[in-house]
């Protein structure tokens, strides 16, 4: 088991939903926080404070992780204040819905770019140290959307069913090191995500959940948490948090 208080942890996209519900759980556990996010920096600069009144440490870097440059700053702003990353929590990414017959090439690579290719760059900043220090976790946050496919979303699947595989791959490679790397796989989650949809379709969406309603994102933080805890013999895995919406 992991003792929380040691670790030094990053969170892309902290500011908001379901990254500063981890952001929470995890300063709230002891943990130093790193918390990325793109333009809601004074949300980001308050949830820090929040984790120092809570006893822990938070430093927030802005930038975007589509930016090639940001990767490169979170990890020197970890080093320059903890010394290094212990957990990464990939969680930013966006939608940019349309249907494909609609879609423009901006809209689908934009959404690459910042799922996909952001992931990759801020993993491929940290990986390294993880490695030689012989204990790392990767936890991504894919979903459901990634193993079922969603109407309207071809790009956002596209990029959630690949961290899936990329995260597989990379367990591979990384396990003789005492590196994890795991997905979370939540279903519908009341963040802003979901705002500005429409009432009668967010009818439609929670009918389609077994459990009969969205998640809260707290409960995804709790998946990630349990990761960090409790998952050393987990690795290459998904962990589903969607109230039966995808089996
Ligand atoms: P929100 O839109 O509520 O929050 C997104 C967070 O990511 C914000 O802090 C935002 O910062 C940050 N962010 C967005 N783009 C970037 C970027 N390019 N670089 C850095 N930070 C960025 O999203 P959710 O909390 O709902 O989603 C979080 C993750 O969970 C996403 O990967 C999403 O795909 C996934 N997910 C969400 C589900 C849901 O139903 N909500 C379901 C399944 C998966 P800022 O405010 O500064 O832009």
């Amino acid at each position: 088991m992991a003792e929380m208080g040691d670790l030094v942890c990053v969170v892309t996209g902290g500011s908001r939903g379901i990254g500063r519900a981890v952001v929470a759980r995890l300063g709230a556990a002891g943990c130093r926080m790193v918390i990325n996010c793109r333009s809601t920096v004074d949300e980001a600069r308050e949830l820090a404070a929040q984790v120092d009144r809570h006893g822990g440490e938070a430093v927030v870097v802005p930038g975007s992780i589509a930016d090639p440059d940001t990767a490169a700053a979170i990890a020197a702003a970890a080093e320059q204040r903890f010394g290094r990353v212990d957990v990464l929590v990939n969680n930013a990414g966006i939608t940019d819905d349309a249907t494909l017959r609609r879609m423009t090439d901006a809209q689908f690579t934009e959404v690459v770019q910042t799922n996909l290719v952001g992931t990759h760059r801020v993993t491929k900043a940290v990986i390294d140290g993880m490695c030689d220090r012989g204990f790392g976790r990767v936890i991504t946050i894919s979903s459901f959307v990634g193993q079922l496919g969603n109407y309207g979303q071809s790009n956002y699947a596209a990029t959630k069913a690949g961290l899936i595989g990329w995260t597989k791959t990379l367990a591979l490679e990384v396990a003789r090191h005492g590196v994890t790397v795991n997905c979370v796989c939540p279903g519908f989650i009341d963040t802003d995500m979901l705002r500005g949809v429409p009432e009668h379709v967010l009818e439609r969406l929670v009918a389609r959940i077994p459990l009969g309603r969205f998640g809260d994102a707290d409960e995804v933080a709790r998946g990630v948490e349990y990761l960090i805890r409790d998952g050393g013999y987990i690795t290459g895995s998904c962990l589903n948090i969607n109230g039966g919406l995808y089996m």
